[in-house]
């Protein structure tokens, strides 16, 4: 039986500035921080998190709840903006569909009032349903501590499960995409016990540029970390059909059994997924 985490042997520190939140990491650099808390609350709830220090960034709405245009076609994603507010974007709405398309079928809508795509992002989880379209749409994250920002690339970021290059002393800040080149080949498929409200079993993001020169494909709940499939989507550009594809695609995933799903059905979604994919590219 899971005991509740003692709210009394927590501690939780409140920013008022990005200054003070990131002097905080510094001087907290195992400090967990919580942006719409819906991770972080339940792991509590599963007595997963005695005696930590948080740091509650929900007082930098100002400056983090923001989804902006950027000069050069791209968009900033700030680190508290949740789903509403990227799923309703107008921009997002015209020029990237995937994110709405994974927004909405993340949790239910009090999940998509509170959650952050950031939150979505650092939790590292293979089964994030954005996380897969953000890797798609090549997004960079922006991290920083009191010495300054570094841009990373979303595929570079995860280096095992629920592992990230991420140092204790750095919050993102946003995530940022920049112009996008996939329109209008793009695809997002969620499968899990249901279409909404359920973890994914597998969950797959995928576009092509026109002509279909170059293909993006990114997988998750089927490896330790979500991935981007590099050598499907290089050996696609060459015209690959989808069983040449598929033998490829096998060497670059590793599904595991699990309370959600098994090894054998995950192998056999990504192949189905696989084959739909390319349907729907030869089609667009
Ligand atoms: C009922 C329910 C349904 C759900 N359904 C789905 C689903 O369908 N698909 C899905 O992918 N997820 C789902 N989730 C998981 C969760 O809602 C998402 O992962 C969400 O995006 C987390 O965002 P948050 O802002 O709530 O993060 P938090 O819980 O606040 O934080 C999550 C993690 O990110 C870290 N973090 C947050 N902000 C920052 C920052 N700025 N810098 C560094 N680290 C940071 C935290 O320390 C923590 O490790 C569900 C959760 C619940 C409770």
């Amino acid at each position: 039986m899971n005991t509740r985490t003692n709210i009394n042997t927590l501690k939780c520190l409140v920013p008022f500035t990005i200054a003070e939140a990131l002097e905080m990491k510094a001087a907290h650099p195992d400090a967990f921080p919580i942006a719409g808390g819906t991770d972080v609350m339940v792991w509590m709830n599963d007595g997963k998190m005695p005696g930590r220090t948080y740091i509650s960034l929900h007082r930098l709405a100002g400056e983090w709840r923001h989804v902006t245009g950027t000069s050069d076609g791209g968009i900033s994603i700030g680190a508290l903006a949740n789903y509403t507010d990227v799923r309703m974007n107008p921009l997002v709405i015209e020029r990237w569909p995937l994110l709405v398309e994974s927004a909405r079928v993340t949790g239910a809508l009090q999940i998509q009032n509170r959650g952050t795509l950031v939150g979505n992002v650092a939790n590292g989880s293979p089964a994030a349903d954005t996380v897969p379209v953000l890797m798609v749409y090549d997004a960079v994250l922006v991290l920083a501590n009191t010495k300054g920002e570094r841009r990373v690339p979303l595929s570079d970021f995860y280096t095992g499960y629920r592992q990230t290059i991420m140092d204790g002393s750095e919050l993102i800040t946003a995530i940022e995409l920049p112009h996008a080149a996939l329109q209008p080949n793009q695809y997002f498929r969620k499968v899990g016990t249901r279409e909404a409200q359920a973890i994914s079993k597998v969950v797959c993001a995928g576009g092509s540029t026109p002509g279909g020169k170059q293909f993006r494909l990114a997988w998750g709940s089927v490896a330790p970390t979500t991935i981007r499939s590099f050598k499907t989507e290089e050996t696609l550009a060459n015209g690959a059909d989808a069983e040449e594809a598929w033998e490829v695609l096998k060497t670059e995933i590793s599904p595991i059994s699990d309370i959600r799903s098994t090894a054998e059905y995950r192998l056999r979604v990504c192949r189905r997924i696989l084959e739909e994919f390319i349907g729907h590219q030869s089609v667009s």
